[in-house]
C-alpha cells in the first residue's frame, strides 16, 4: 500500500507520461504510477547502492522489468535523452536539494511538461529555482500523515505572468489562496517555533550573524501575521 504523500503526489503525474522518479529508493511510486495505468514507462534514479539494490529488488518482483529502468546515478543524470521523459518526480527529500537537483540537471529537462515535487522542508527553495528558470506554479497541494505536513509543488514550462511575492514564494501561490486548515496548522507549528529561536536570539551575545538571522525570522513572522490577519 503506497503513503497518502506518494499517491498525493501520483495524482498530478499526467496520463500517458514517461515518468523519471529521482531518488526512488523502493521505487514504490513508479511501480503503482505503472500498474495503474498512468504511466507508460519510466527511470528510478538512485544515487545511493542500496536504495539502488532495492528499486531492482522492487520492480524485479512486480514483473516491471520491460516498463521501469533503474539507473544508479545522482539527480537528473539518471535521465537520457533516448528516454523522452515527460514528468519528473523528486519526493521525499529538502527543498534545498530538490532544487540543487534541478539546477544541476536542467539541461535534461528538455520536453518535460511537468515536475511534480515534494519537498519535506524549504518549498520556498524550488519556488525560487522555478522563478529564475522559466517554470511556474501550476498547482500547489498540502496534506498531512501519521501527524507530518507535506507539501506537493506541480511545476509547468514558461515564466509566471505575474512574479511572486516575498508572501506567495514563502507560502506557495496556491496554497496561500487555498488556506486549507492543515496549512494553517503547518504555518502556526512554524511559528510557535520561530518565536522560540527569535527570543533565544534575542538573549544571545549580539553578533552580526546572531542579528541577521533574528531579523530574518522576524521578517518570517510578519509575513505569517499577515497572512493570518488578510483571512479577517
Ligand atoms: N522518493 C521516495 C519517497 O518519497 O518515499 C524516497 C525518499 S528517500 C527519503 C530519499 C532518497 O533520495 C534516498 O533513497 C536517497 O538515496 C535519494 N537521493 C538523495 N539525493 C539524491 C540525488 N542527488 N540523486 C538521486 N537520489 C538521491
Amino acid at each position: 500500500q503506497l503513503s497518502v504523500r506518494l499517491m498525493k503526489v501520483a495524482e498530478y503525474v499526467q496520463a500517458g507520461a514517461v515518468v523519471a522518479d529521482i531518488g526512488s529508493d523502493h521505487a514504490y511510486l513508479p511501480c503503482y504510477l505503472l500498474h495503474n495505468g498512468t504511466a507508460s514507462r519510466a527511470v528510478a534514479g538512485e544515487i545511493v547502492k542500496g536504495p539502488y539494490e532495492s528499486a531492482k529488488k522492487q520492480v524485479r518482483e512486480e514483473g516491471l522489468e520491460s516498463k521501469i529502468t533503474v539507473r544508479l546515478a545522482p539527480g537528473l543524470e539518471a535521465v537520457e535523452p533516448a528516454d523522452g521523459i515527460t514528468a519528473v518526480t523528486i519526493a521525499g527529500m529538502g527543498g534545498s536539494l530538490i532544487a540543487s537537483i534541478l539546477e544541476e540537471g536542467k539541461g535534461r529537462l528538455q520536453g518535460v511538461e511537468r515536475l511534480i515535487l515534494q519537498p519535506n522542508v524549504h518549498a520556498k527553495a524550488i519556488r525560487q529555482w522555478a522563478a529564475q528558470n522559466g517554470w511556474h506554479i501550476a498547482a500547489e497541494d498540502i496534506l498531512k500523515e501519521k501527524g507530518k505536513i507535506y507539501e506537493i509543488l506541480v511545476l509547468e514550462p514558461g515564466a509566471e505572468e505575474v512574479q511572486l511575492d516575498a508572501k506567495q514564494l514563502l507560502f506557495g501561490p496556491e496554497l496561500l489562496k487555498q488556506q486549507t486548515d492543515i496549512f494553517k496548522e503547518k504555518w502556526q507549528r512554524e511559528a510557535t517555533q520561530w518565536r522560540a529561536i527569535a527570543e533565544r536570539l534575542e538573549n544571545a551575545q549580539q553578533t552580526e550573524d546572531i542579528r541577521t538571522r533574528r531579523e530574518q525570522l522576524l521578517e518570517k513572522i510578519a509575513l505569517m501575521e499577515e497572512v493570518f490577519a488578510d483571512e479577517n
